[in-house]
C-alpha cells in the first residue's frame, strides 16, 4: 500500500528499508514513523491520517454559514468523588419540564436533556467524571461543549478536582464551576473560589473570566442559575450545527441486549438522524430500526445535540466512536469492513513503534517540537520539584508542557489523557495500576519510570537535544 501511495516500486522500498536496518517483507505493517522516514528518503510529502481522524475530517461535513442554526450545549460534569456529581445530575434532571409531561419516567441512556419553560434546552452526558470524558477524547471524539466542575463547599479543592481541571483544560473546553453543598453547615464557597483561583480559574466576580455558581443538589438552590450560566456560556461559544444534513455524531454508550440486540446511544452533532438511515460507527454498521429519547419515548428523528438510543446496529461500537449516515446499507457495510481492516493494521503498526517516545521527540529536521508530559508521583513534593526543574531547562528546540501532574499510580485515565494529548507518561516511584499497562501498549503510549528526579531531568535534557538512545 505504501508503495502504491508513494508511486515507488515495492523492491525499492524494501531495499531502502533494509539500508535503514529494517528487514521488511511484502505484507509487513509499518509504523507511522517508518512510513514518514521512507517518504522523506524518497523526497515525498505525505500526511498520515488515522482511521479515527479520517472519519472526523470528511470534507463533505463542512456547512455553509446560512445552513447553521443554534444548538443546545452538551455538558459533562466532573469533580472529586463525593462532591455531588451524581446528585447534581439527578437534581438537574428533575427540573426538566419535558420529562414531567412524560410522567417523570426517564431512561438511563447515557445522556439526557433539560427543557426550560422558555424553550431553551441543555444536554447532559450522565456518565460523570473525567475518566469517561478523556476515554472518549482518546478515540478522537469531541462530544462535550462545556465542562462543569463540581466542588463541595464543605471540602474544597481535592486531588480529583485538580485532575478534572487538567483534563478539561487539555481538551480546551470552557469550564463552569458549580460550588455544591452550599446548604451544609461549614460550607465555605469563598474558600472554593480562592482555591480554584490558584488553579488558574478566577471567578468573574473577582475580575476573572470563570463563571462560579453556588448550588445545592439537596435543596435545589441555584440550579436555575447554573442552567442559565451554561446557556450564557453556550451563547458566547456560538454553538451551531446544520440540522438538514445527513446525521453524524458520537457513540455515547452501548450495550448488547439479549432481546433487542445492539442498543447504542448516539449523540447527534450534525444533521438529523431518521428511522431507516444506514449508519456506520467505526467497524460497525446498521440500519436505524427504532429510536427512543431519554424519556423512553419512541421518536422518528433526532437533531443536533440530541441523544437517542438507536436499535439496528449489527454489533456494538465503543463509546467515543464517530457515527455517520451514508447512502445505503451496502455502503455502510463496506465502509465498516474497510474500517475494521484499517484498525487492525493500525494496531499492528502501533505495536511495532511507539506513537511518540522520548527518544524521538528531537526533530532531526529542525523546527520547534513540543513535548507533552503526564506526570505521576507518590508524593506531591516530587511533582513540585520536578516541575521546578523542567522550568529551568532550555526550551528553544523542544517546548515542554505538562498536561497533568498528579499523585498516585498510573491509571487508565492517565493513559487515555496521554493518548489524547500525544503525551509521554513519567512516573516517580509509582507503577501502572489496573489495565493501564495493556492500554498503554494498545494506544502506543510510552511510560517511563523513575525513582529519582535528577535521572528523569537528565534523560529529558538528553532527549531534547536528540541524544537519548531509544529504550529497548
Ligand atoms: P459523586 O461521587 O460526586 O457522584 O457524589 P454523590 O452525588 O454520590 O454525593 C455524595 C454525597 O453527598 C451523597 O451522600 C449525597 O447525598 C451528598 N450530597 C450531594 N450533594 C449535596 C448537597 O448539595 N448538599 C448536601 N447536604 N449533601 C449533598
Amino acid at each position: 500500500d505504501v508503495a502504491e501511495y508513494l508511486g515507488i516500486g515495492v523492491p525499492e522500498i524494501i531495499k531502502k528499508l533494509m539500508s535503514l536496518g529494517e528487514m521488511a517483507t511484502l505484507t509487513q505493517t509499518l509504523s507511522d514513523d517508518v512510513i514518514q522516514v521512507i517518504a522523506d528518503e524518497f523526497d515525498k510529502e505525505i500526511e498520515i491520517v488515522t482511521a479515527a481522524e479520517d472519519a472526523n475530517a470528511d470534507p463533505t461535513f463542512e456547512d455553509a454559514d446560512e445552513d447553521l442554526e443554534p444548538r443546545p450545549p452538551v455538558i459533562t460534569i466532573m469533580g472529586h468523588v463525593d462532591h455531588g456529581k451524581t446528585s447534581l445530575l439527578d437534581a438537574i434532571r428533575q427540573t426538566d419540564v419535558a420529562a414531567g409531561e412524560a410522567g417523570g419516567i426517564t431512561q438511563h441512556i447515557g445522556a439526557y436533556q433539560v427543557h426550560q419553560d422558555d424553550g431553551r434546552v441543555t444536554t447532559f452526558l450522565d456518565t460523570p467524571g473525567h475518566e469517561a470524558f478523556t476515554a472518549m477524547r482518546a478515540r478522537g471524539a469531541q462530544a462535550t461543549d462545556i465542562a462543569v466542575i463540581v466542588v463541595a463547599a464543605d471540602d474544597g479543592v481535592r486531588p480529583q478536582t485538580r485532575e478534572a481541571v487538567d483534563h478539561a483544560k487539555a481538551a480546551d473546553v470552557p469550564i463552569v464551576v458549580a460550588v455544591n453543598k452550599v446548604d451544609k453547615e461549614g460550607a465555605q464557597p469563598d474558600r472554593v473560589r480562592t482555591e480554584m483561583t490558584q488553579l488558574g480559574l478566577q471567578p468573574e466576580e473577582w475580575g476573572g473570566d470563570t463563571m462560579f455558581v453556588d448550588v445545592s443538589a439537596k435543596t435545589k438552590q441555584g440550579l436555575e442559575d447554573l442552567l442559565e450560566g451554561l446557556q450564557l456560556t453556550a451563547e458566547i461559544e456560538e454553538l451551531t450545527a446544520n440540522p438538514d444534513a445527513d446525521a453524524s455524531g458520537t457513540v455515547i454508550e452501548s450495550k448488547l441486549d439479549p432481546g433487542r440486540g445492539a442498543v447504542v446511544t448516539v449523540l447527534v452533532q450534525r444533521g438529523t438522524l431518521k428511522i431507516g438511515d444506514a449508519i456506520v460507527a467505526g467497524a460497525h454498521w446498521g440500519r436505524v430500526r427504532a429510536m427512543s429519547d431519554y424519556t423512553g419515548k419512541r421518536v422518528k428523528t433526532a437533531g443536533p445535540s440530541e441523544p437517542v438510543e438507536v436499535l439496528g446496529f449489527d454489533t456494538v461500537p465503543e463509546a467515543g466512536e464517530f457515527a455517520h449516515v451514508v447512502e445505503n446499507d451496502r455502503k455502510a457495510r463496506s465502509l465498516a469492513g474497510e474500517r475494521a481492516n484499517r484498525l487492525k493494521l493500525e494496531q499492528q503498526a502501533r505495536r511495532r513503534g511507539n506513537k511518540r517516545s522520548l527518544a524521538t521527540i528531537f526533530d532531526q529536521r529542525g523546527g520547534l517540537n513540543e513535548l507533552n508530559l503526564v506526570l505521576k508521583a507518590d508524593v506531591s513534593g516530587s511533582l513540585e520539584a520536578f516541575e521546578d526543574e523542567i522550568a529551568k531547562l532550555p526550551q528553544e528546540e523542544v517546548q515542554v508542557s505538562i498536561v497533568l501532574a498528579g499523585v498516585g499510580g498510573i491509571t487508565e485515565s492517565d493513559i487515555n489523557l496521554a493518548a489524547a494529548s500525544d503525551a509521554i507518561v513519567m512516573g516517580f516511584n509509582v507503577r501502572p495500576v489496573g489495565d493501564a499497562r495493556q492500554l498503554a501498549d494498545r494506544e502506543g503510549v510510552e511510560i517511563r519510570n523513575y525513582s529519582v528526579i535528577y535521572r528523569a531531568i537528565e534523560e529529558l535534557r538528553d532527549a531534547m537535544q536528540g541524544m537519548l538512545a531509544p529504550e529497548t
